[in-house]
């Protein structure tokens, strides 16, 4: 069965979009497939099609591309200029239950462009990719990658790049951008109609709700998403509001990185030069976004206290934070949470002190008090002697409130053995620009089953040697 496509949004929102098809750039080649998310939206395998499809070479049948029109605060500042300067809302896919969008991303310029080419390169392509399937695999939401195809396209940005495609597909594309957007404008019917049209798609058991009632399912939906970026080390690194999705799904990989050694407060973006989007401010800034939201919302919202709802966001995010690290830790069976609150707090100075690798630390605590069943070897050895040497007295406090038994299962499933790391990011994009797409295929498989231990005598598993990792990540994508 073919993907069935239903496009409600370029159907009912001709006036927040653009229509125009993919502008082709030359042969394409099909480097990587998501099967198990291809069947999942068609119950068949990806047809020898698809990479001409993708990139514009032969009419996507059903599809009616188009790019969206959204506004947003970049950096803090309004730009009304904003829109898909790069990629096209091909349509959305119908399954059973639910409808996707799909975008191609890199598809040419648009009326959004702003000056820029419309193209993405293979390099922030494979990014994203690695990025969608990585945040699937440990449960934070996320938009997802369904293929990529390379280009015959060779793209400006600091030096000459191959370029490529990637479909993302997403519960929704609509942005908190979109929202600024109708307020900017004025348009009152638009947006009104919009957030029913989001509601219906989202949550459509709140339809008959207030406009603030449905609202705390974004807030919600934002915090437990951003409370698992923090529980995982993970920093977005442009956290503008039309990077923001309605649906809570993390949405736009660019210059994100997941901590290696904790640093929680270095800054990664290097042109986020006041460090407005480092980790640690990361749960105010969503704050800040879902603000802007709520007043945008006021546009149609009459005299509902859409700002109200605002204060929930804060306990949701500290609550899912500590759900997510009482499993991290193996803290599931400690019911006083200020005896958590206490241990995840010297857990964390320990690891920032001593500069431990992130992740791996979470896997070596497990399998400290579970050697049976975790093989001690390679770099995760090497992070459980130093927590062994180094963190002594938050170990014996740990070891007292667990009764010497944390819960390892739970840790297992939670604690990746292999995490997202710039330097194998690298390694696999240089080759993949040589032509050999062998180590993307691996790293991609290794990255949606992060907790299986069959990874242990593998590269993947290997932290950056000092000097490996870039400190910063260009926006250039
Ligand atoms: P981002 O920082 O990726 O969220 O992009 C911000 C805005 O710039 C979005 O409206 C993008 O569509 C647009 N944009 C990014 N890269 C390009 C490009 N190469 N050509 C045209 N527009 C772009
Ligand atoms: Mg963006
Ligand atoms: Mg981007």
């Amino acid at each position: 069965m073919p993907l069935i496509f239903d496009n409600q949004f370029a159907n009912k929102f001709p006036e927040l979009c653009h229509a125009q098809k993919i502008q082709p750039d030359g042969q394409a080649k099909l480097r990587w497939v998501n099967d198990t998310l291809w069947k999942s939206l068609s119950h068949d395998s990806p047809p020898k099609e698809l990479a001409d499809w993708i990139a514009g070479n032969r009419d996507w049948l059903g599809t009616e591309p188009v790019a969206q029109k959204y506004a947003g605060h970049q950096f803090g500042h309004f730009n009304p200029y904003l829109g898909d300067g790069r990629g096209l809302l091909v349509g959305q896919v119908k399954t059973a239950n639910e409808r996707y969008d799909l975008h191609v991303k890199g598809a040419g310029p648009t009326p959004y462009s702003r000056g820029g080419d419309g193209r993405a390169v293979l390099r922030s392509s494979i990014r994203e990719l690695l990025a969608s399937e990585a945040f699937q695999a440990l449960g934070i939401p996320t938009t997802r990658a369904l293929a990529l195809v390379s280009t015959e396209g060779r793209i400006q940005r600091e030096t000459i790049e191959p370029g490529a495609m990637l479909v993302r597909v997403a519960r929704t594309h609509i942005r908190f951008g979109h929202f600024e957007h109708c307020l900017y404008r004025n348009l009152e019917d638009s947006a009104k109609r919009l957030w029913q049209h989001s509601i219906e798609e989202l949550w459509p058991s709140t339809a008959d709700k207030t406009v603030s009632e449905q609202f705390r399912y974004v807030v919600n939906a934002t915090a437990e998403m951003i409370a698992k970026w923090q529980a995982y080390g993970f920093v977005h690194g442009v956290m503008n509001t039309d990077n923001m999705s309605l649906a809570g799904e993390t949405f736009d990989y660019g210059p994100y990185a997941f901590f290696d050694a904790y640093k929680p407060n270095h800054i990664f973006n290097h042109t986020d030069h006041a460090g407005r989007y480092g980790f640690m401010q990361q749960p105010g800034v969503g704050l800040w976004n879902l603000k802007r939201l709520a007043h945008a919302l006021g546009l149609f919202a009459g005299d509902a206290p859409v700002d109200d709802v605002l204060d929930d966001y804060e306990p949701v995010l500290r609550q899912e934070f500590l759900k997510v690290m009482k499993q991290r830790l193996g803290l599931t069976h400690v019911d006083d949470d200020e005896t958590c609150w206490s241990l995840i707090s010297g857990w964390l100075m320990l690891l920032e002190t001593y500069q431990l690798d992130y992740n791996l630390s979470y896997r070596a605590l497990g399998a400290l008090f579970n050697k049976n069943s975790q093989a001690l070897n390679g770099p995760l050895e090497k992070t459980a002697t130093e927590i062994k040497s180094k963190g002594q007295s938050w170990l014996s406090d740990y070891s007292k409130a667990v009764a010497n038994k944390p819960d390892t299962a739970t840790m297992k499933q939670v604690n990746p053995l292999v995490i997202l790391r710039t330097h194998h990011a690298q390694y696999v994009i240089e080759q993949a620009e040589q032509g050999d797409d062998k180590p993307l295929t691996d790293y991609v498989s290794a990255l949606m089953t992060p907790f299986d231990e069959t990874h242990n005598n593998t590269r993947w598993v290997l932290p950056p040697e000092p000097g490996q990792a870039p400190a910063e990540l260009s926006c250039s994508s």
